[in-house]
């Protein structure tokens, strides 16, 4: 048995540490609990622990998941490809999608948002390492595409999100944050009102932090290896 609870409380110490190092304010960087996989009773512990943030990759399982909750103050984040047959589901049991590669994609997320639900949040996803088998936009492709949809009513263009390529050098970790960072600031100053940098994972979230992520997804290190 995984004790997730002790994980997350690690975590949060960690996450803590990692900011303060970076020279950052206590808090301004968001833990989202990734959960893809994993059972509802783990994530229901975790919530009772005070973790609200919840990120899954695959709609059918997620919306089983949420609708079983039995809790209405969880806040859940979709981090997986998404294909446009699946938008509506997403639309309507989602406050977050970090995935955003496609124009048509948010154009379908901005039709089928209910309209009692608020405003849904979007980042768009950046191939940051230009790797030909990944999905997500190039980085020169980001401003027209962020232009394009902070349009869009009924979502709320938050920023940007990567998955870099795996590197263990802590050093190396920091490039591809790095990138992002000045992609993040280059919207700013063209005007878009953007808050968010979703980066970094279990093994690198401390260069993430590092380079300005307020946002990290962290899956293996709260609720163990994945099958
Ligand atoms: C699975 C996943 C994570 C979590 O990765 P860990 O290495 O388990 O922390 C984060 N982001 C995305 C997009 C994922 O698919």
């Amino acid at each position: 048995m995984i004790r997730v609870t002790e994980n997350f409380r690690k975590i949060q110490e960690l996450l803590a540490i990692a900011t303060s190092e970076a020279k950052r304010p206590p808090g301004s960087v968001r833990l989202l609990s990734v959960s893809k996989k994993k059972p509802l009773a783990a994530i229901l512990e975790v919530a009772d622990a005070g973790q609200r943030d919840f990120g899954e990759n695959f709609v059918q399982e997620a919306v089983e998941k949420i609708k079983n909750s039995g809790r209405d103050d969880l806040i859940w984040h979709f981090i997986g490809h998404l294909q446009s047959n699946k938008t509506r589901d997403v639309a309507e049991h989602f406050q977050w999608v970090h995935t955003i590669d496609r124009l048509k994609i948010a154009k379908r997320l901005s039709a089928q948002r209910p309209h009692d639900a608020g405003d849904l949040n979007v980042c768009l996803e950046v191939n940051i390492d230009d790797e030909p088998q990944k999905s997500g936009i190039s980085p020169g492709e980001v401003p027209k595409l962020a232009a394009e949809i902070a349009a869009l009513p009924r979502l709320k263009l938050r920023g940007l999100m990567c998955l870099p390529i795996i590197e263990a050098d802590p050093e190396q970790q920091l490039i591809p944050f790095a990138k992002m960072r000045a992609l993040h600031e280059k919207l700013r100053a063209e005007g878009l009102d953007v808050d968010t940098l979703s980066m970094g994972m279990s093994a690198d979230y401390a260069a993430a932090i590092k380079e300005g992520a307020t946002i990290v997804r962290v899956g293996t290190a709260i609720f163990g290896k994945r099958e």
